[in-house]
C-alpha cells in the first residue's frame, strides 16, 4: 500500500556515463548514498552493461548490484539505451555516436524518468537526480520533474573552477589557448596557472559538438542544487573554499568506500588480469606500473620510445597496453622481439586490476597519463609518479602532481618523447635515494587522503553535511511545491 506523503523516502536516480573513469567513482557514490540510508536506482547504458557483464565470465548477465542488495543496500538496477545496438563500435564511429548521444539521449532520459514517475512507487518516494557534471541534460530534466539535483564532478576542483570561469577566461582572451603560454592569476581560487596547463578542451580553437556539450553543462551547473567533487579539501584548499562560497560544493573524495570495498560490484569494461602472483615474486618497490587509462590514445612512436626506455632501464614492470591505444595499428605496437627480451623483466597486459596492483608492496612507481582516479589511487598507496598526460584534465592534473604537490616527475614535458629521457626518469623514480623527496611528499599526501576519509575527516564531514542539506532541500522543495 502507498505510504503517506510525509513518509516518503528520498530516492536517488543515477544515470551513469559510459566512461570507465566516471563509472568507478559513480558506483562508489551509489554505494555510499545507499549506505547512508538512501534508496538508489542506478542505470547504465545498455552497452556499458553488456561490456561489464560479458567481459568476466562470472558476471555474465547479472544485475551488477545483486550482491550489494544482499548486503542490505537498497539499490535497484536498470539499463537505458543510447539508440545503438550493443555491438556498435562507438570508439571507431565516435562522431556518429556523439551526435546521437548529444541530440537524442536527453529524450531517452526523459522517457526513463517518466516511466519511473508513472509507477506506483512514485507515491512512496521523493526522487532526486544525481548526474555526472558532464551530463549536459541534467538541469533541464531536473527542472521538468521538479527534482532536487546533485552534480557529481569526477575531476579535481581546479579543473571544475577553470570550466566554471570559462566566460572570464574568454573575456581575458585566454581561451581558446591557441598555443600561447601565459600566466593566469585572476581565476578565483587558483593562485596562478599557465595556459599550457589548461585542459585540452580549453586549448582548442575549433569547437566541436562535444566542446559545446561540455561548456553547456557548465553553464547549467549553476542551476543545479548541489555539487559533489571527488577531491579532498586539504589538497585543493583555495579552489574548494572559493567554490564553496559560490555554490553548495562539497569535497568528498577520494571516493573509495573502504567499508564497502568487499561488496562485489562489477565495474570494469574490460577483462581484468590479476597480476598478484607475478608481483609477489618481486622485491619490494622494484616494479614500475605503466598505464594510460581507459580512453586516451597516443602515437605508436610514444609506445616505441617507452618500450625502448623500459628495456634500457632494466626495470621490472607491469605495462597496461590497452587495445586501441594507438588506433588500428595494433599488431606492430611494440618493437620486434620486445616481448621475448623482457620476459623475465615484466608483463604486458591489456587491462588489470589497478587497485590491486598499486596496493602491492612490489610496486615502486607509476608511469601514468594522470587520469584523476589514477592520481588519487597512486597517492592512496603512496606510489610516486612519472607523468605523461595526453588530453582533457590530465594536462591540468599533471600541474597538481608535479608542480604543486611535488609527488611526480615530468616526462618530456608531454611531447617529443625520447627513450633517453624515459630511462633517466625511471632511474630517478625507482632509486630510493634519488626519489627520497618525492616519497616523503607522497607519504604526507597519503596521510592527508587517509585522514580526510577517516570517520571525522574532512571528506566524511562534508559528506555528512551534504546528506543533511540534501534531506532538508528535498523536504522543503516538496513543501514549497505543495503550497
Ligand atoms: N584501471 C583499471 N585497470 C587498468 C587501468 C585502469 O582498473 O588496467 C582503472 C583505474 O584504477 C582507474 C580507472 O580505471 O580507477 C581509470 O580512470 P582514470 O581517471 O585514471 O583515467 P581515464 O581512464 O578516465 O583516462
Amino acid at each position: 500500500m502507498a505510504s503517506s506523503r510525509n513518509e516518503k523516502q528520498p530516492h536517488a536516480i543515477m544515470i551513469s556515463m559510459h566512461l570507465q573513469g566516471h563509472i568507478i567513482p559513480y558506483i562508489n557514490l551509489a554505494l555510499k548514498l545507499a549506505s547512508n540510508g538512501f534508496t538508489v536506482t542506478f542505470a547504465h547504458l545498455e552497452f556499458t552493461h553488456h561490456h561489464i557483464t560479458t567481459c568476466q565470465d562470472q558476471t555474465k548477465g547479472i544485475d551488477i548490484f545483486s550482491e550489494a542488495r544482499r548486503s542490505g543496500l537498497d539499490i535497484n538496477y536498470a539499463t537505458i539505451s543510447d539508440g545503438f545496438p550493443v555491438e556498435f563500435d562507438r570508439n571507431n564511429n565516435l562522431d556518429q555516436f556523439l551526435e546521437s548521444y548529444i541530440n537524442d539521449f536527453p529524450s531517452r532520459v526523459d522517457e526513463f524518468l517518466g516511466q519511473i514517475m508513472r509507477t506506483h512507487l512514485s507515491w512512496d518516494y521523493e526522487y532526486f537526480l544525481v548526474a555526472d557534471t558532464f551530463s549536459f541534460w541534467a538541469a533541464e530534466i531536473a527542472e521538468k520533474y521538479e527534482m532536487v539535483s546533485v552534480s557529481f564532478w569526477t575531476e579535481p576542483a581546479i579543473v571544475f573552477s577553470l570550466y566554471y570561469h570559462l566566460q572570464l577566461l574568454k573575456e581575458n582572451g585566454h581561451v581558446p589557448v591557441n598555443g600561447r603560454q601565459e600566466e593566469v592569476d585572476y581565476v578565483p581560487g587558483i593562485r596562478a596557472i599557465n595556459t599550457k596547463d589548461f585542459m585540452s578542451f580549453l586549448q582548442e580553437s575549433e569547437l566541436t559538438l562535444l566542446h559545446r556539450a561540455i561548456f553547456g553543462a557548465f553553464d547549467d551547473v549553476k542551476k543545479l542544487d548541489f555539487i559533489l567533487c571527488n577531491t579532498v579539501e586539504e589538497l585543493e584548499a583555495e579552489a574548494v573554499s572559493v567554490l564553496q562560497k559560490n555554490r553548495p560544493f562539497y569535497a568528498i573524495g577520494p571516493l573509495f568506500p573502504l567499508d564497502l570495498q568487499k561488496v562485489l560490484v562489477p565495474r570494469s569494461l574490460l577483462p581484468e588480469l590479476d597480476c598478484t602472483e607475478w608481483l609477489n615474486t618481486k622485491a619490494s618497490g622494484s616494479v614500475l606500473y605503466v598505464s594510460f587509462g581507459s580512453l586516451a590514445t597516443t602515437e605508436k612512436n610514444v609506445i616505441l620510445e617507452i618500450a625502448g626506455g623500459i628495456l634500457l632501464s632494466g626495470v621490472n614492470f607491469i605495462w597496461v597496453l590497452r587495445p586501441g591505444i594507438v588506433g588500428s595499428d595494433e599488431d606492430g605496437m611494440l618493437p620486434d622481439g620486445f616481448q621475448d627480451r623482457v620476459k623475465d623483466q615484466g608483463v604486458i597486459v591489456p587491462w588489470c586490476k589497478q587497485w590491486q596492483v598499486l596496493s602491492n608492496p612490489g610496486i615502486g612507481g607509476f608511469l601514468t597519463h594522470c587520469g584523476w582516479n589514477s592520481v588519487l589511487e597512486s597517492i592512496w598507496f603512496g606510489v610516486p609518479m612519472i607523468c605523461y598526460p595526453l588530453f582533457t584534465d590530465q594536462i591540468t592534473n599533471r600541474k597538481l602532481v608535479v608542480d604543486d604537490w611535488k609527488v611526480g616527475l615530468n616526462l618530456c614535458n608531454g611531447k617529443n618523447i625520447t627513450r633517453e629521457e624515459v630511462v633517466e626518469k625511471i632511474g630517478t623514480l625507482m632509486d630510493e635515494e634519488k626519489s627520497f623527496k618525492l616519497r616523503q611528499e607522497i607519504k604526507k599526501l597519503r596521510n592527508t587522503l587517509q585522514n580526510a576519509s577517516s570517520e571525522d575527516g574532512s571528506s566524511e564531514r562534508n559528506f555528512a553535511r551534504f546528506v543533511e542539506d540534501l534531506r532538508y532541500k528535498v523536504l522543503t522543495k516538496r513543501e514549497s511545491s505543495r503550497s
